[in-house]
């Protein structure tokens, strides 16, 4: 079926839609007022439409930037969204559950999250951890979005902030052409090849976001490890122990910032509204978790093994540089 592009009115002669609608290649586009109209519609189906994905270009004008739990007590944690929707399919992913449509979103009034992002910065002493990539994978879509470009310099000029770009994809690469800095980290989520190849379709292999890993670091760039979600289900403690010590070793210590680690888990109406849509998603069903305080989660009993990878991740790294995922 042909594509089709939604492009807010108030964007269309934007650069950066002029750009996305180059890069699309696509003739349908269809005009209108704002992108809520067709996104947020009810009766919509978010597997149905991950098969046949159409794009929504956008200026988003509200909730530009959003305090989120930081992962240490010394600095406060924020996250924007330059983009809803992924590029790849993870099974197990919770936007399935947070948004009706599965449709792509680019936003492109980068300069206007550039402001609010300075204005709080401006207001405050304390570090701060800014993350992309909640609502989509960072650097997925990097090719269409150029989303680097604007944000890898403005957090490069910034005091005290550090800009964390999450991906699964070995675009990193596409990261090589700016100097490293302090500043930004590329953290890769990582997990056994064997999830990948079970849980996250369409997303680069181990082998390539290591090799991603490693062209960075050599290029001085800081990175942070992500071993998240653990998918006992799929891979055994062993595979995960060798997957550690290969990533660990992968890269010099030095550009090692953060290691984070944390158990498969969705809100509990996410992963409801995710059975809903989807009741064929067998993981959506496993029996080895359940609810507990709001959260879809692994059961008590069966806790031990991530915790004592855990524990062992304290052995090969510095505890300071680890926090678990909440
Ligand atoms: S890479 Fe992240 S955002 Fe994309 S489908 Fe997977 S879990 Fe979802």
């Amino acid at each position: 079926m042909a594509k089709l592009i939604y492009i807010e009115k108030q964007v269309r002669n934007h650069p950066r839609a002029q750009n996305i609608l180059k890069k699309l290649k696509c003739s349908n586009v269809v005009e209108i007022n704002h992108f809520g109209e067709i996104f947020n519609r009810n009766s919509q189906n978010f597997r149905i439409q991950k098969e046949n994905v159409n794009y929504i270009i956008a200026a988003k004008t509200n909730n530009m930037v959003i305090p989120v739990p930081s992962p240490t007590s010394a600095v406060k944690g924020y996250y924007f969204s330059h983009m809803y929707n992924c590029f790849y399919d993870c099974t197990y992913c919770f936007l399935q559950g947070l948004f009706n449509s599965a449709y792509h979103v680019y936003f492109v009034n980068y300069e206007d999250f550039g402001k609010e992002i300075l204005n709080i910065t401006k207001k405050t002493e304390t570090n701060l951890w800014f993350f992309s990539g909640y609502d989509c994978d960072s650097l997925a879509s990097e090719k269409v979005t150029e989303f680097t470009s604007y944000f890898v310099p403005l957090f490069s000029n910034l005091k005290n902030c550090l800009l964390e770009i999450r991906t699964k994809s070995g675009q990193a690469k596409q990261l090589l052409k700016y100097d490293a800095h302090p500043n930004i980290i590329c953290a890769f989520s990582l997990n056994p090849q064997s999830v990948i190849e079970s849980y996250e379709k369409g997303t680069s292999s181990l082998l390539n976001r290591l090799n991603s890993m490693i062209l960075l670091a050599k290029k001085g760039w800081n990175i942070g490890l992500r071993f998240d979600p653990i998918m006992l289900n799929c891979a055994s403690k062993k595979q995960y122990i060798d997957l550690f010590e290969q990533a660990l070793g992968s890269i010099p210590k030095k550009n090692i910032h953060s290691v984070s680690i944390g158990g498969f888990r969705l809100s509990e109406n996410h992963h409801k509204k995710m059975k809903h849509i989807d009741p064929n998603n067998k993981l959506l069903f496993n029996e080895d978790y359940d609810y507990c305080d709001k959260l879809w989660a692994l059961k008590p009993e069966f806790r031990e093994t991530e915790l004592s990878l855990h524990e062992h991740l304290k052995k090969l790294i510095p505890n300071s540089t680890i926090f678990m995922s909440s």
